[in-house]
């Protein structure tokens, strides 16, 4: 049986593109690669928000966000790092494991973080960085960047600022440039409709000066390499060639859709999968005015077994949802709808979910 695949990552990949990743292998330093780079690079722009070309990493989510930490940051570096749920606290951990001076803001789970607490942060610490998390793909929140940004600026106007696009971008309005934000990351596997393996990061003019400073060891993450590699349509070391491929297909496709409208389709599809929750007399994690348009997190009733309803979503119905992380395991569970989506898509997951919770045996045993 197809699945219908919705986990917030991986997340499904049109037949296209996943036949352009199949295809026989290239020379990644031969001209047929580089006409391939440059046309994802081009592509990739108007969705990063970035007049610069966006660099082409190879590595998952995670290793972007490391990516953006070693290249503009230093050891001992006062950074404010904004924590809403388990990707937040990540960025945070990783910033700490290469010698930062993190101060965490914790923001109550389900919540977007407020302009105000943002800035009473920074009035007690004055950091020369900050982290962000766009959207928080744990709790099904997004977080208000140009807002947060303007609050930073206002009291550190230098500061550097990093923002974990991964679950966001390409799927959500993102404006780097407009924003004011220096260092933006995503994942091919995210809202990209591509395979894993690709993260990509773009960076601005303040961005590039933190990094002349930045003394964090880095080597094979290093954005100077990737960047003028980029420019020759080339990278600094072997690509996710397939990934590459599927992207330029995916791309192809996003580009041809629009912006605008693949934006559009992705809020429309959001308010759809909310509604539907609600009509089932479930719950949404997150607050509704700050609810994610890419991933949708569930409350399970306490009467519920989690587990089960997911299992049964799977194997009586196909549909593949994902399970809460760390303290909201068996209490929530968690819906993807970015990237390949569909009106479709939704409606049979909202239909197979109302078949799932009519069965008596998810009750919990008391
Ligand atoms: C998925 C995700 C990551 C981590 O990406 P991996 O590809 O799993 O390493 C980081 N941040 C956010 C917001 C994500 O959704």
């Amino acid at each position: 049986m197809q699945q219908n695949l919705r986990v917030p990552g991986p997340t499904p990949v049109p037949d296209g593109v996943a036949q352009a990743g199949a295809q026989p292998m290239i020379n990644h330093r031969g001209p047929e690669f580089a006409t391939v780079m440059r046309e994802v690079i081009e592509n990739l722009k108007p969705f990063f928000g970035a007049a610069d070309d966006p660099l082409i990493l190879t590595g998952s989510g995670t290793g972007a966000q490391e990516a953006a930490v070693v290249n503009v940051l230093s050891p001992g570096d006062p950074v404010l790092a904004v924590v809403g749920g388990v990707f937040g606290a990540r960025f945070a951990e990783i910033a700490d494991a290469f010698g930062a001076d993190i101060r965490r803001l914790d923001v109550e789970w389900g919540t977007a973080a407020g302009p105000e607490a943002v800035a009473e942060a920074l009035r007690g610490f004055p950091a020369s960085a900050v982290i962000l998390t766009h959207n928080e793909t744990s709790t099904g929140v997004t977080n208000d960047i140009p807002t947060l940004t303007r609050s930073i600026r206002a009291h550190r106007p230098e500061a550097t600022i990093l923002v974990d696009g991964v679950s966001s971008i390409g799927a959500l309005p993102f404006d780097l440039d407009g924003w004011d934000v220096d260092v933006a990351v995503s994942g091919s596997q995210k809202a990209w409709m591509s395979p894993p393996g690709l993260a990509m990061a773009a960076v601005s003019s303040r961005g590039w000066d933190a990094y002349s400073r930045a003394r964090m060891p880095r080597y094979y993450w290093d954005f100077r390499k990737a960047s003028k590699n980029g420019a020759k349509g080339t990278t600094p070391f072997t690509p996710a060639v397939g990934v590459v491929r599927a992207m330029q297909e995916a791309l192809r496709l996003m580009t041809g859709e629009g912006t605008e409208a693949v934006f559009a389709r992705h809020a429309r599809i959001g308010e759809a999968v909310r509604d539907g929750i609600t009509a089932l007399g479930l719950e949404l994690f997150a607050r509704p005015e700050v609810a994610s348009n890419t991933v949708t997190a569930v409350r399970v009733p306490g009467s519920l077994d989690a587990a089960k309803l997911i299992k049964q979503l799977r194997e009586r119905h196909g549909v593949v949802v994902a399970s809460g992380q760390d303290w909201l395991k068996g209490s929530i569970f968690r819906i993807g709808h970015m990237g390949y989506v569909r009106d479709e898509d939704i409606d049979h997951l909202l239909q197979s979910l109302a078949a799932v919770l009519s069965d008596k045996s998810l009750e919990r045993a008391v």
